[in-house]
Formats: C-alpha cells, sequence, structure tokens
C-alpha cells in the first residue's frame, strides 16, 4: 500500500492508500462522521460510514479529538463537491499522538489570542495558505536574480554603524563595545556590486519601529538588489520585472492557497502588466493637493497619501526624484536640482503603501564625506564605504525590497503580521 501526502491524493484515485494527517474538526451523526484532516500540504475531507467500518471502529473515530494525528488507511475518491476535489472513504485510524483540550476551537477567536498561540495557529488556513505563498516569493526571488545574473551576497547582521540614523536601531553589547542590529544590508551590497557586478542580499533586517502600524514589523525580511553599470532607469525594469515574475510565480503555483484566501487573481493578473507609471515626487505633490490633501513640498508620504497615489493609477506606481532631506545620505543628487535625489518608491495598489524604496547611488567621495558629517554619522565608521568611491567607482543602483510587505499584498491580507511565521512587533516578542 502507497503512503501518500493529501496533495498527492489525485494520482491515486480508486487505490487504498495509508496517509498521516492531523484531525482539524469533524461533524456528522451516528451513521457517518467526516473528518476534516491536515497534512501540511492540503485540507481534505475523510468519510466513515459505520456500514462499511462496523461498529468498534466508528467508535472510536467518533470519539477522535481535535489534533489528534493519526495514520488512516482508506481509498481516494474524486468528489467535485469538495473544494480540494478529492475525498478518502475512510476504513480504518491508528492514533499516532493524542490531543486534548486544543485552544484554537472552531468558534472566532480574537487577534491577540491566535498571535499568542502563533505556534498552534500555524495550522490552520489562512496562516497555511499565506506561508506557502511566501515560499513561492522566496523560491521565485532566488530564480529571478539567478537567472538575472546576480549572486546572493550574504551581508552581516551585526554592524558597528547606522546607515540611515539610529533613532530605529536595535542596540546590544559586543564584548566590550557597542553593536547595532541591521536594518539594511543596502552598503554592504554596494561593496559587493564592485566585486561582483550584480549581487542582492536576502535575510532578516530589524527596526526599533514605534508606530504601531498595519505595515511596520520590528523584524523583517528584506531583498535588496545592487547593480554595477546601472543607472536608475534601468533599475526601475529591473524593479518592474522582478515584481511581475513574484505574481505571476504565485498565480502559476499557488491557485490553491489563492482560492483559500478568496483573494481576486484577476486582480493579481493585471498586476504583471508592465511598465508601471513612473510619477515624480512633484507632480504626487501637486496631484495630492488637487485632491485636497494638506501636503507640502519636503514632506514624506505616509499611509493615507501612498494609498491615494497607487490607486489613483489602480496599479503599482512609482514615485520618482524625492526631496534629499527625507532621504538617505548615499542617494544621487540630481544634475540639474540640488533638492532632489534619483530615487524611487513602489507604492501597490489597494492600501499596501511602499514596496520597494530605491536609488542610484553617489559616486563623489567629497560629497558622501560631507553627506555623513551634515546627517552626524560618525566618518570612521564609514571609512570603508567611502573606499568604495576611492577605487573605480561606476554609476550603481540598487533598491531593497520588504518581503512581508509583498506578502501582505499578494495574499490579501489585512495585517503584516500574518505575513510571517512569528512576528515581531512592539508588543510582541512571544511565542
Ligand atoms: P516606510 O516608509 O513604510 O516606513 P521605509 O521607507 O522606512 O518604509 P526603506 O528603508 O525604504 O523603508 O526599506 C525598504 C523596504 O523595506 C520598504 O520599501 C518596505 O517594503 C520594507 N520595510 C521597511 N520598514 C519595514 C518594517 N518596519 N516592516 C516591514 N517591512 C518594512
Ligand atoms: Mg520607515
Ligand atoms: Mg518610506
Ligand atoms: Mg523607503
Amino acid at each position: 500500500m502507497d503512503t501518500i501526502r493529501i496533495e498527492d491524493a489525485p494520482h491515486f484515485v480508486g487505490k487504498e492508500v495509508r496517509l498521516g494527517a492531523w484531525l482539524r474538526n469533524k461533524r456528522g451523526s451516528n451513521k457517518m462522521q467526516f473528518l476534516q484532516l491536515r497534512d501540511g500540504t492540503a485540507f481534505f475531507q475523510g468519510v466513515v460510514a459505520k456500514e462499511e467500518v462496523g461498529e468498534d471502529i466508528f467508535a472510536k473515530i467518533k470519539a477522535l479529538t481535535q489534533e489528534t494525528s493519526m495514520y488512516l488507511i482508506g481509498t481516494i475518491r474524486q468528489d467535485d463537491r469538495s473544494p480540494f476535489g478529492y475525498e478518502m472513504d475512510v476504513k480504518d485510524v491508528t492514533v499516532v499522538g493524542a490531543s486534548e483540550g486544543y485552544p484554537i476551537t472552531p468558534k472566532e477567536h480574537g487577534t491577540d489570542f491566535l498571535m499568542d498561540h502563533r505556534h498552534l495557529y500555524l495550522r490552520h488556513i489562512q496562516p497555511f495558505a499565506t506561508l506557502r505563498i511566501r515560499n513561492t516569493l522566496i523560491a521565485a526571488t532566488y530564480e529571478f536574480f539567478n537567472k538575472e545574473g546576480f549572486i546572493k551576497l550574504d551581508s552581516p547582521l551585526l554592524t558597528s554603524s547606522a546607515p540611515e540614523g539610529t533613532t530605529e536601531l536595535f542596540h546590544t553589547e559586543y564584548f566590550d563595545t557597542d553593536a547595532y542590529l541591521s536594518q539594511t544590508g543596502q552598503l554592504y551590497a554596494e561593496a559587493g556590486a564592485m566585486a561582483f557586478g550584480r549581487v542582492f542580499t536576502f535575510g532578516p533586517t530589524f527596526r526599533a519601529e514605534k508606530s504601531k502600524t498595519r505595515r511596520h514589523l520590528t523584524e523583517f525580511w528584506m531583498i535588496e538588489p545592487e547593480m554595477a553599470w546601472m543607472k536608475q532607469d534601468e533599475s526601475l525594469e529591473v524593479q518592474e520585472r522582478y515584481i511581475a515574475y513574484l505574481i505571476q510565480a504565485v498565480l502559476d503555483r499557488n491557485d490553491y492557497e489563492l482560492d483559500l484566501l478568496g483573494r481576486d487573481k484577476d486582480l493579481l493578473k493585471s498586476y504583471t502588466q508592465l511598465p508601471y507609471p513612473r510619477v515624480s515626487y512633484d507632480d504626487a505633490i501637486d496631484l495630492l493637493k488637487e485632491n485636497d490633501f494638506d501636503v507640502e513640498w519636503g514632506v514624506d508620504f505616509g499611509s493615507p497619501e501612498e494609498t491615494f497615489l497607487a490607486n489613483h493609477f489602480n496599479k503599482p506606481v512609482f514615485i520618482t526624484n524625492f526631496p534629499k532631506e527625507i532621504k538617505a545620505f548615499y542617494m544621487k543628487r540630481d544634475e540639474e536640482r540640488d533638492d532632489i535625489v534619483i530615487s524611487a518608491d513602489l507604492l501597490a495598489p489597494e492600501g499596501y503603501g511602499e514596496i520597494i524604496g530605491g536609488s542610484e547611488r553617489d559616486t563623489d567621495y567629497d560629497y558622501l564625506e560631507q553627506r555623513i558629517k551634515e546627517m552626524g554619522l560618525p566618518v570612521e565608521d564609514y571609512q570603508w564605504y567611502l573606499d568604495l568611491r576611492q577605487y573605480g567607482a561606476v554609476p550603481h543602483s540598487g533598491f531593497g525590497l520588504g518581503l512581508e510587505r509583498m506578502v501582505t499584498w499578494v495574499t490579501g491580507e489585512e495585517h503584516i503580521r500574518e505575513a510571517i511565521p512569528f512576528p515581531r512587533t512592539m508588543n510582541r516578542l512571544k511565542p
């Protein structure tokens, strides 16, 4: 007899098989029991008829409790009425691990309760679907950058310096000195680009975000590609190709998960149409003012502005050339205007906000040294970075994509905490 996983069921129609699964729930009568089963690959139903299995086995099955793990023996049957399309006619069950008093019952629970029980809640439909889509986005990221000739560069998580200011940094002791948890791999990616041409970092980043928004975690995963010999225009093309590749990968591989989440697949498909609009920051400010937003040139956008701008175009939109003062020190100056930098944020529609931040990097040693001083950062800590301008600097551009922002958008989740297995926020360090 074959031992299968639920996702293999379509290949075993009419066959007797053995399956290891957990019991999510069950219902039925004194004659029939319907077992809601899961094994990590899919959800489906086992049907038990007293007439078929006899009194003893039926009584044993009827007494099973939620989240009991077991081996089931039975025959796979196609059933177009069930969401998965297949069911099992169960002949017998062997309990592997008992389960008493499982806390997440079929009734509705509040978010805090579910997050307190995240280690168990992972087993349920919504995290299952969302985190499998996350997995596709991770796999597709490696595929895309490998295809485009990038190598993955691992940047350090313990650092001595603070590229974007210290307010959001987690501090830790490091023997007899201080260290910070990395908030970006950006500067290291630039060093990598000068060595390997095209690199991407992909790892956890840390920010002591004091704001409680639907979009900010204190620990999140970022993908930061950096390309030597590349100006910003070409970088925007890489970015939109990458986003379209990610969305197409999810459409191709996660049909089942998107249906479990009730995500609009036609809408997702529309986001694979390139190019995305490019709108200058100046024009964005005008557009916002025309639509009664109280904004002045020079401010960074918050959630209402970002939501309005992307929804206005009904697709992801690049906002380009931000004011210098609200961006990181390394962004390239505009040749004609001293008050803006060659930068762009990609905003997602449907209220998901900033997905990517990126820019061309300035290559002038003296300018960068002066910017570092102006920002009040210790120049000694950045000497290695300035070296990159001393020894054969070339035009280069890069960007950072927040993985959980992407997951939240693609899955249509309402809050970024759903997009990572064990979320870390201002109020949550457990489980
Ligand atoms: P925001 O304006 O939303 O606070 P940011 O401009 O501070 O984001 P960047 O420094 O540009 O963020 O980081 C690059 C990307 O990392 C962002 O575009 C976003 O996708 C993601 N990101 C930034 N901060 C967070 C966070 N706290 N939690 C999850 N993802 C984040
Ligand atoms: Mg921020
Ligand atoms: Mg921002
Ligand atoms: Mg940004």
